[in-house]
């Protein structure tokens, strides 16, 4: 067999004990329990979550930054620690101030499952655009999953594995000059990140590594909230990730917790071709990255009819009740390893 058999071989195999171990970690109850914490008015567009990213919130723009505050402020009522990433870059359209958004709940524990979406929306000259899936959703949905597990996050019993919420700016290009024009919030922090922190514990611990390394896997999610979504299985490494989603759909299906009764995972064909969107700097730099974005995508996708209208509640609830589950079997099955290994690494899935 060639040697990339081997390695290819171990990839599946490695996979499968990932997608076995989260769909079968919690049980039927535990599930049910959590299920139960929606609040799907929430997540409509009047709702709590959702209604202010509902409007233009184009990189440097007044609407930018009053989104900027609502999640500066959702995140401080939450309780979870804050960060903020700032700078100023020369952009097609001129000088812009951008500034990323980071929420962590533990933030003293060293390795961190990061979910991410951006907050801006794209710049058209003689348009509205609202961008409700392009990623007002999204943006709904990390706070959604943040306050419904909040709980459930101070019961873990070992913070040694944390959520991260990351809201990145500047994901849409300005004048679409190609990659220079594009992701401008996502290239900074995971250049930022790549730094170990200005101010960690002195010794070679796993909270003095660089951000970057801390990260266990990143979850970005994009373009959702459109009806009949197709999740595909983009990257090897992840993949295992990936059919454990798609497990944890059909279990919650079996229990009649989810209204659309059809898949949202193509489990059965793997993706070929590339999408440019805020997780390549972070691949770029060896982070695994699970990418929650339907293929093809929405039919609204760019169009000024991205607004509210465009918007599946069915979708975007179910999507959320399989975000808690995943997010929640994530940190079971990670167990905090024992004392004398903590310090030093994160584990490998
Ligand atoms: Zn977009």
């Amino acid at each position: 067999m060639h040697p990339l058999r081997y390695l290819w071989a171990a990839v599946a195999l490695v996979a499968l004990v990932v997608a076995t171990d989260l769909i079968n970690v919690l049980s039927d109850q535990e599930i049910v329990d959590l299920a139960l914490l929606s609040q799907p008015e929430r997540l409509e567009p009047e709702g709590e979550f959702l209604a202010p990213f509902l409007i233009e919130r184009v990189p440097g723009t007044e609407g930018n930054r009053q989104v900027q505050r609502f999640i500066l402020d959702k995140a401080r009522e939450l309780g979870w620690f804050v960060e903020t990433d700032s700078f100023t870059q020369d952009t097609p359209i001129g000088s812009i101030d951008f500034t990323n958004i980071i929420v962590t709940k533990h933030p003293q524990a060293p390795v961190r499952l990061v979910l991410a979406a951006h907050f801006d929306s794209k710049l058209f000259d003689n348009d509205v655009f609202i961008g409700a899936t392009d990623s007002a959703v999204p943006c709904a949905l990390l706070f959604d999953l943040a306050f419904s597990l909040d709980t459930f996050l101070d019961q873990y019993p070992d913070p040694y594995l944390t959520v991260q919420l990351v809201f990145f700016d500047g994901e849409e290009s300005f004048r679409d000059g190609g990659y220079a024009d594009f992701i401008w919030g996502s290239k900074h922090l995971a250049a930022y990140w790549e730094q170990p922190p200005l101010f960690g514990r002195a010794g070679n611990t796993t909270l003095t590594r660089p951000p970057l390394q801390r990260i266990d896997l990143m979850v970005l999610l994009d373009l959702i909230g459109a009806p009949n979504p197709s999740f595909q299985d983009y990257f090897g490494n992840t993949s295992g990730y990936f059919q454990a989603l798609a497990g944890l759909e059909q279990r919650l299906n079996r229990l009649f917790l989810v209204s659309t009764h059809r898949s949202f995972f193509n489990t059965k064909t793997k993706f070929r071709g590339s999408i440019l969107d805020d997780h390549v700097p972070f691949i770029q730099r060896n982070v695994p990255v699970l990418h929650l974005i339907p293929h093809p995508f929405p039919a609204v996708w760019h169009k000024p009819s991205d607004n509210a209208d465009a918007l599946d509640m069915l979708v975007i609830h179910d999507v959320a009740v399989l975000m808690r589950i995943f997010v929640a079997s994530y940190l079971r099955a990670h167990p905090a390893p024992k004392p004398s290994s903590r310090a030093m690494s994160p584990r490998l899935v």
